[in-house]
């Protein structure tokens, strides 16, 4: 038995684990990642990374690795594969950025491994237990003994089984299915590029199906889905066979579609269940292991991503002890809730595929709706998490919302942020260097009442008081 340290255990290398990987390692801490598959698969569930997560990644540097491993960008995001506009939302990134949950798997191994961080692959977390100095984590021939463990090992996370923790919501009635197939040339009236929402989905031939594609990176390569919110085979782990795809593809595009490669297929649920809590002392969950849902608006990965920017910078705060009583239990209270908005807006999507004829005639009219612009910046903010603000106890509107990036200097104040610290923005007072804070005078603020704002490292506006500066210094 091989027996390491670490501050950290992350178990589970997926975007949400290596996001929180690359958080960790960002801030000093000592993280061990632990990942049950020997080798990455290269198969894709996600094909998007929402607004708020291109910020969020570019508060780190990061986004324009996944730029460059990206295959479109799509200018809308969709409720209920009804288009919806970011263009009202004051964001740098109004759009969708194309890439498959596996390059960005790729782009945020790469930055931990610049980090000196190596995930440990073919090592399954089997077991663990805590007591009050730390957690002791078995992973096959490893034990790693470590002051926290956090579980991102996805829907069936071994981490919330063994905590006992219930996991919240409802079971589904229907089912999903996405495939990657290789058709001969494009199935008729398909897309060619990913550019918009519009026309990706055709309603299939019964009620509460449907049947989509999106068109990928290769030419006649796209990402078949299909399902029905209705009915859901006996066995949802069945495989997915080739015939059953190559059926649902003759029935909705025609006997002369002709299929070159079906290259992989899974099947999901629509359940929709979130954990009850999501720390038990040393032990945290976080992205699939804490919250899942049927794909609609394309969220999951994004809501992963972003509960390890939040999570990550509490917990390299309290190692080094400077987080105040109560931090890491915001982890939850300022997460779940989100989690549970997605929950409710992917249950309110899933209930627009209509079944019957007035569910039919509800989603004309409320595809109708979405014309008026408030309705379109209402959803918009839904799915792209551009609308995401946590509790805080100062009145001022700019507490707990996200700082919008802004130019400074020759780049921009996200460009601050890379280092993962708190930052200071004041345009008067002339605050002394601080070690865990960077601290910039800038021209304007986002809100011209105010003088300064003193920001997370996760881009989310701490406090607005004036005297923050005084308090540094
Ligand atoms: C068909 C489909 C399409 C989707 N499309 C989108 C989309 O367009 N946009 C979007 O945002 N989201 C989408 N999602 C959701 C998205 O794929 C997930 O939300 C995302 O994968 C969650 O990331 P995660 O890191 O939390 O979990 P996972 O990606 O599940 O990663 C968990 C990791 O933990 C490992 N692991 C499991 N058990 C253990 C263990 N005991 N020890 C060590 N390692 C372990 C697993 O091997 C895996 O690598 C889609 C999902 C599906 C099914």
């Amino acid at each position: 038995m091989d027996e390491l340290t670490a501050d950290v255990v992350v178990a589970g290398a997926g975007p949400t684990g290596l996001m929180l990987a690359n958080e960790l390692a960002l801030a000093g801490v000592d993280v061990v990642v632990l990942e049950r598959l020997a080798g990455r698969t290269g198969l894709s569930k996600a094909l998007n990374l929402q607004p708020r997560t291109a910020e969020v990644l570019d508060l780190r540097g990061l986004l324009g690795r996944a730029e460059q491993r990206s295959f479109t960008t799509v200018p809308e995001g969709h409720f209920a594969m009804i288009p919806v506009s970011y263009a009202g939302w004051d964001t740098r990134h109004p759009y969708q950025l194309g890439i498959p949950q596996a390059q960005v798997e790729a782009a945020l191994e790469e930055c931990l491994a610049e980090q000196g961080v190596k995930v440990l692959r073919g090592h399954e977390l089997t077991g663990f237990a805590q007591d009050e100095g730390g957690v002791t984590v078995t992973a096959g021939d490893v034990r790693v003994r470590t002051a926290y463990l956090v579980g991102c090992d996805g829907g069936r996370s071994a981490v919330r089984k063994a905590l006992n923790l219930p996991f919240e919501g409802f079971e589904g009635r229907g089912h999903g299915v996405s495939a990657d197939v290789l058709f001969r040339s494009a199935p008729p009236g398909a897309p060619t590029e990913w550019r918009s929402m519009r026309d990706l989905v055709r309603s299939a031939a019964s009620p509460g199906s449907f049947v989509g594609l999106i068109p990928l990176a290769e030419p006649n390569l796209y990402r078949l889905s299909y399902g029905d919110r209705l009915n859901r085979p006996a066995d949802l782990r069945a495989k997915v066979t080739d015939d059953e795809v190559r059926e649902v593809v003759r029935g909705r595009f025609g006997d002369d579609v002709e299929i070159a490669e079906i290259r992989w297929a899974s099947r999901f649920s629509d359940d929709a269940r979130v954990a009850g809590r999501y720390r038990v002392d040393r032990v945290f969950l976080a992205g699939d292991a804490a919250h899942t849902h049927f794909p609609a608006g394309g969220q999951g990965l994004n809501l992963g991503v972003q509960d390890a920017v939040n999570l990550g910078w509490k917990l390299a705060a309290e190692l080094k002890g400077r987080a105040p009583a109560g931090l890491l239990d915001t982890y939850e209270a300022e997460r779940r809730p989100v989690a549970e908005a997605v929950l409710a807006n992917v249950a309110a999507q899933t209930a627009l595929i209509p079944a019957t004829p007035e569910q039919g005639a509800l989603r004309l009219l409320f595809q109708d709706l979405t014309a008026i612009p408030a309705v379109q910046h209402r959803l918009s903010g839904m799915v792209s998490g551009l609308d995401i603000r946590y509790p805080s106890r100062e009145p001022h509107p700019a507490a707990g919302s996200r700082l919008p990036d802004f130019p400074h200097g020759d780049g921009h104040v996200s460009d601050l942020f890379h280092k993962g610290k708190f930052v200071l923005l004041s345009t008067t007072s002339v605050v002394p260097p601080h070690p865990d804070v960077v601290v910039a005078r800038v021209a304007a603020l986002p809100w011209p009442d105010l003088t300064s704002v003193l920001v997370r490292p996760d881009g989310y506006v701490a406090t607005t008081t004036d005297s923050v500066g005084d308090r540094l210094a």
